[in-house]
């Protein structure tokens, strides 16, 4: 009885998973902030804000992430490209879209329709 109260104290484990959870958090923190950083109309300490980071920590991701360094150096030499996303007419509702990969219409319905009438 008293060896498996002591078995039982000794298998309380700290949390395993904690570090993992704190790496996932770092991990999602840095894929969103190099999305982020792409976006010229967003400035650096906006997206601090956004990401709830501080100035330490980003500091730390743009260390170890090869990517966020390259993106900030990109910004500080001004060379930020300019993405804008160009909008199309589909030709079958006529709505304005953005279109995907050389998407011709706004859905699968529309290219049916478009299909159709042409
Ligand atoms: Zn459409």
């Amino acid at each position: 009885m008293s060896i498996t109260m002591t078995q039982d104290r000794r298998a309380n484990p700290k949390d395993p998973n904690a570090g993992q959870h704190a790496q996932d958090m770092t991990d999602l923190q840095a894929t969103a902030a190099t999305l982020l950083l792409r976006s010229n109309r967003l400035s650096v300490s906006l997206i601090l804000e956004l990401l709830d980071i501080g100035d330490a920590q980003f500091r730390e991701l743009s260390k170890c992430n090869e990517e966020i360094a390259r993106l900030l150096d990109q910004r500080r030499r001004g060379e930020l490209q300019i993405e804008e996303p160009e909008l199309k007419a589909c030709p079958g509702c006529s709505e304005w879209f953005i279109p995907y990969a050389g998407q011709r219409c706004c859905s699968d319905e529309c290219y049916r329709i478009a299909s159709i009438r042409t």
